[in-house]
């Protein structure tokens, strides 16, 4: 292992970072993506520090694919964007750069300093960057050029030592931002590594936090857990520590009043850990709603009545979760389907008719005139006869 030097206050050399080499890191360079490879070189062609940062390093580093790479650089996104004629400025919380390969997106973030706030967007360097990330496992800088990794918070030896160590003090990690317990939980179920007590007591008193999260960062949090490859044992630790509650209260619920629920609800969930399971939203969202559905759905109703009956319920089971309709949809007729039952558009058709009771009198008269002359447009009439 190498040190990281920059010069103290005094002139004399302070250590920052160890750096680990690749026999010492151990990743497998060709479990590297090559194209996050590219944005990474690309940025440093142009003088820019860069790194894969986050998940991506922590996942390699313990031999697991990783499902996305994320990369964080010393440019702006403005220089980013200029970079990458395939990119785009997003701002969600914080203004990131997607750069586009086809259907793959890479999120390059610019490093950013706590200076102005932990919710601040002002830019920093790596060595304030690293101060903001939640936990030491989360907190490595790989460089793929060279093959090393950089450590500014013995995040190597909390790796080594199966450990989940927060970066931010206790004091105000949660405060901040309490999805990180949310966050904490899921990565002690998926690697299998232990809470430090002052963390799971933390956890244990500040979950209440949790209720001022607002619903799409929930949303957030909950598709990522059920596109992770440990969504039933990350779902089981949420349970266990009270958390679940938060992403899905409905679920939470009928797992605490009902043991045979919880279990077929946790089956269904580590249905979505084999490989090769779709990644549609859709398709993983019905292992959310399946066992609720197979609980209220009456099968001696008619399909369209039940597919609009199914639905609501599914919408409101979800809640806080608002997925678009589409996706949902997607998921119910997959409930269908085990049932050996398709959703036909006449079945949806159906429930338009049903929703939109006959207008009488007039403004029937209106309506049903308004809707000839739209379907007049749409679609002209046959050809005048040919004049002989
Ligand atoms: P996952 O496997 O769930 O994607 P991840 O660690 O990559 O895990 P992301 O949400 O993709 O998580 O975030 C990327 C990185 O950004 C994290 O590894 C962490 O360093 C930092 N980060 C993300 N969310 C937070 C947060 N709420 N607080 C502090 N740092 C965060
Ligand atoms: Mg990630």
């Amino acid at each position: 292992m190498r040190f990281r030097y920059s010069t103290g206050e005094n002139g004399k050399p302070v250590r920052k970072a160890a750096v680990y080499t690749r026999d010492e890191h151990g990743i497998n360079f060709s479990d590297v993506d090559p194209e996050a490879v590219s944005v990474v070189e690309r940025l440093k062609a142009f003088g820019f520090e860069t790194y894969i940062v986050g998940g991506a390093v922590r996942d390699l580093i313990l031999g697991k694919k990783p499902k996305d790479f994320d990369i964080a650089s010393e440019a702006s996104p403005t220089r980013i964007k200029k970079i990458f004629r395939n990119s785009r400025i997003i701002g969600r919380r914080f203004r990131l750069v997607h750069v586009y390969f086809g259907p793959r997106i890479f999120e390059v973030s610019t490093f950013r300093s706590m200076r102005d706030g932990p919710t601040s967007n002002t830019f920093g360097d790596i060595e304030e960057d690293v101060r903001r990330r939640d936990f030491t496992l989360n907190a490595l800088f790989y460089d793929p050029g060279q093959q090393i990794v950089v450590d500014f918070v013995g995040g190597m030896k909390d790796i080594r030592e199966k450990r989940i160590r927060p970066i931010i003090p206790l004091a105000s990690i949660f405060r901040d931002d309490p999805v990180r317990m949310i966050r904490a939980v899921k990565y002690g179920a998926a690697t299998g590594f232990r809470l430090p007590l002052t963390l799971k007591w933390k956890i244990k008193t500040q979950s209440s936090l949790l209720k001022s999260v607002s619903p799409s960062r929930l949303t957030e949090e909950i598709f990522k857990i059920i596109h992770s490859s440990q969504a039933a044992e990350i779902v089981e630790a949420l349970d266990r520590f009270e958390l679940y509650g938060y992403l899905q209260p409905a679920a939470a619920a009928l797992m605490r009043e009902n043991a045979d629920f919880r279990v077929r609800y946790l089956r269904s969930m580590a249905v979505l850990n084999k490989p090769g399971f779709k990644n549609l939203n859709g398709e993983r969202m019905a292992a959310l709603i399946y066992d609720y559905l197979e609980d209220i759905t009456d099968w001696e109703r008619g399909i369209a009545e039940n597919y609009r009956i199914t639905f609501a319920a599914a919408r409101q089971f979800v809640l806080p979760m608002n997925p678009p309709r589409f996706e949902l949809d997607h998921a119910v007729r997959l409930f269908f389907a085990a049932h050996g039952i398709t959703i036909k558009r006449s079945h949806i058709l159906d429930l338009g008719k049903a929703a939109a009771p006959a207008r009488e009198g007039a403004e029937g008269r209106a309506a049903g005139e308004r809707r000839r002359r739209r379907r007049g447009k749409r679609r002209p009439g046959p050809p005048p006869p040919a004049e002989t």
